[in-house]
């Protein structure tokens, strides 16, 4: 037996099991002792009949006393019946089950799980499960059960007996590959202890043990791989090394002054370009914290060199804002910008990849699908992707294959809690743009309910009046019978019975063609709009500084780091903005995330509350990362233990890099496994 053996290949598995299975993800034996439970119920107390009351579940080990009844309740057919332990007795009953008349045995001793009410007058137990009593401990009773994702056809009773006969079999090929000394040191239980008792715990305590084994290998293989690919990055020869650094040219174009942070990450920057293998460096900043500038930057930089730069963003609209910024910065200095973009006519796009591939453009702006479109660069040095949290790691490294080992800076407003950068962005380097552009003022924030209304449409009236711009965001498009969510479409109209009919009013979202969206957003950026009502489809980059309200209606239906994205859009320029959070929720958890929001305007502090209000699903899928989906492990619940799989992998990658010293072979083995040889992260990952 091979425990990468077909899982058809063991007793009881024919082809139908076998279909199934496969249909839940399980190919081989291992996938089957790895099929994690996603739940467990407590069964391992027995009640006495006598002490069950109604209104709970119990599990009650008794015999069939009474004689069966059938009757008919309307369409259903109930079978009916009493149950004795020697304490007490109550009714059975289920429901369309006639045939349990027959099979049930009268002289045996039953596990009967189920709730208990009072029908009748009298405590009954409701379609209980039943389990006859062995001699041999049960699967099903008598202890805490596991209970896993199943398919049609697939229950619960088969897949636990499959994995408790398959894993007393393959127990001698499971492969403790964590070496001795780090379990020793971490205190981690064996794998065959900790694979039996995550589907059939002893005890709460070897439960606990046994999960927290599994996490930690989960994580350890990640966190290791991802280091080596990062290593990997870095073993390769650069194509373009980088010898000019003279920035002053561009600096000085700029209109304004850098802070000190956006210096700070330069530096970062220029070390990584004039270094000996290719830049590989995410570069967080908080909204409005310069960014762009820094891009700017970057470009010029790569430009003297004699390099052309592609950047990316994650939308048209942000690509031609983009564009907008870099060409009024770059033509006079003769530098060329193009913007490749999905509404181009076909003869106007071939004209641009012409001059891409002729190398006289020098700074090529696009959406990723820059990536896509078989663009051929003449000498790629750098790639700027915008945006990050749109894009994957597999985006990325398609990317990083267009040139010769191009440089790679990825810019990022949505800032995570260090611990997690390294999963999620564990294949990068980190920078940070620590300050804000001084003269911000705070954007003044309020949460109120909907009865304040007609007061919020007099202020932006009155800011209107004084040539400022406002957003209006509503969580829906179209009205769709959820008479609480505003949509963007109707609130347009619910606009135009207020004072604010005054005002010149337009919409914008993702359902529009991106030439229909431009055309607002430029009509917008151009003042022409007073007041623009928008799905999130604002929520990232666009820099309208004249705008200085934001107002969020359903507010609580939206994350604290979205909310802060959103809140970014505005105080962008000189003047004094504000944003409007508007939610009748009654949620205590929303309620507080709100106030969250009113007091706090740091974006690294909002996404660590973030994550501890809402857990991180509906921050970050993993998936959306590009990095695999964990079997056991929970990036956030598991943070204790990621920070010390952290500090391990750090240690084993000083002492030993490559996992080739003899006591930590298992564990390179097992990584090779799981994600594939060669650092090829794309494909396994
Ligand atoms: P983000 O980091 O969110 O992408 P942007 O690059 O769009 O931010 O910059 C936000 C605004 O701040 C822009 O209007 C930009 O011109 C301005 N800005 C950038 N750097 C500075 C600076 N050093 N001093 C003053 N304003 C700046
Ligand atoms: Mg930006």
């Amino acid at each position: 037996m091979d425990i990468n053996a077909d899982i058809g290949s063991i007793k009881n598995v024919g082809e139908k099991r076998k279909e199934l299975l496969n249909k839940v993800g399980i190919y081989t034996i291992r996938d089957l002792l790895e099929y994690i439970p996603r739940d467990y119920i407590d069964r391992s107390q027995i009640t006495p009949l006598n002490q069950i009351e109604a209104g709970e579940i119990y599990m009650v080990k008794a015999k069939i006393k009474g004689d069966f009844q059938i009757f008919l309740k309307g369409k259903l057919k109930i079978v009916k019946t009493v149950i004795s332990d020697g304490s007490g007795t109550a009714a059975v009953i289920w429901f369309n089950q006639p045939y349990l008349k027959n099979n049930l045995d009268k002289n045996r001793e039953y596990l009967f799980m189920g709730s208990v009410s009072k029908v009748n007058g009298r405590l009954t137990l409701t379609a209980p499960e039943l389990e006859p009593v062995r001699e041999e401990q049960s699967l099903n009773a008598g202890r805490i059960v596991p209970k896993y994702h199943l398919t049609k056809n697939l229950n619960q009773k088969l897949l636990r007996r499959l994995i408790y006969e398959t894993i007393g079999e393959a127990e001698p090929l499971i492969e403790d590959f964590i070496p001795e000394y780090i379990m020793r040191e971490y205190g981690l239980c064996g794998r065959v202890c900790a694979l039996k008792n995550i589907h059939f715990p002893e005890s709460e305590e070897a439960f606990f043990a046994s999960r927290r084994r599994l996490v930690f290998e989960e994580l350890l293989m990640l966190q290791l791989k991802l280091l080596t690919l990062k290593g990997e990055i870095k073993k390769k020869e650069s194509g373009i090394r980088f010898s000019f650094f003279e920035t002053e040219p561009i600096v000085e174009r700029l209109p304004f002054k850098l802070t000190a942070g956006q210096e700070e990450v330069l530096e970062e920057i220029t070390a990584d370009m004039a270094g000996d293998c290719p830049m590989n460096r995410l570069v967080q900043g908080d909204v409005g914290s310069g960014k762009t500038a820094v891009a700017e930057i970057c470009a010029y930089i790569a430009y003297t060199n004699g390099a052309q730069t592609a950047v990316m963003a994650p939308t048209d609209v942000l690509a031609t804002q983009h564009y907008n910024t870099f060409s009024a910065l770059f033509s006079k200095l003769g530098i060329e910008a193009v913007l490749l973009k999905g509404a181009l006519k076909a003869r106007e796009k071939r004209e641009i990849k012409e001059k891409i591939a002729e190398g006289k453009a020098h700074i090529v702006i696009g959406t990723h699908a820059l990536i896509q479109e078989g663009v051929k660069f003449k000498e790629l040095g750098l790639v700027i992707t915008d945006e990050q949290h749109r894009f994957g790691v597999n985006q990325r490294r398609l990317l990083n294959s267009k040139g010769e080992n191009p440089h790679t800076l990825i810019m990022s407003a949505t800032p995570i809690p260090r611990t997690l950068g390294l999963i999620l962005y564990g294949d990068l380097d980190i920078s940070t743009i620590k300050t804000m552009p001084s003269g911000r003022r705070v954007i003044n924030t309020s949460y109120v309910n909907s009865s304040y209304h007609e007061r919020i449409f007099r202020f932006i009236l009155n800011q209107v009046k004084e040539g400022r711009q406002t957003y209006i965001v509503c969580p829906m498009i179209e009205e769709n019978g959820k008479a609480e969510l505003k949509s963007v479409k109707a609130f347009l109209k619910e606009l135009e019975g207020t004072c604010l009919r005054e005002t010149r009013r337009a919409f914008v979202h993702g359902k529009m063609k991106p030439k229909e969206k431009q055309e607002v957003m430029d009509k917008f950026a151009a003042g022409e709009i007073d007041v623009l009502v928008a799905t999130t489809v604002i929520e990232v980059g666009i820099n309208v500084p004249n705008a200085s309200i934001m107002l969020i209606e359903n507010a609580d239906r939206f994350g604290l780091s979205q909310l802060h994205q959103l809140r970014g859009r505005v105080g962008r320029g000189a003047f004094q903005s504000y944003c409007i959070l508007v939610s009748d929720t009654k949620g205590e958890e929303a309620k507080k995330r709100l106030r969250v929001m009113v007091k706090n305007f740091d974006g690294f502090d909002l996404s660590e509350k973030d994550l501890t209000l809402r857990g991180p699903g509906d921050f970050f899928g993993v998936r959306q990362h590009g990095l695999p989906e964990l079997k056991i492990a929970n990036l956030y619940k598991d943070m204790d233990i990621l920070k010390e799989v952290q500090a391990l992998s750090a240690r084993l990658w000083e002492d030993d890099r490559f996992l080739e010293k003899e006591e930590n072979l298992s564990l390179k083995r097992r990584i090779e496994e799981v994600y594939g040889r060669n650092g090829n992260y794309g494909e396994s990952l």
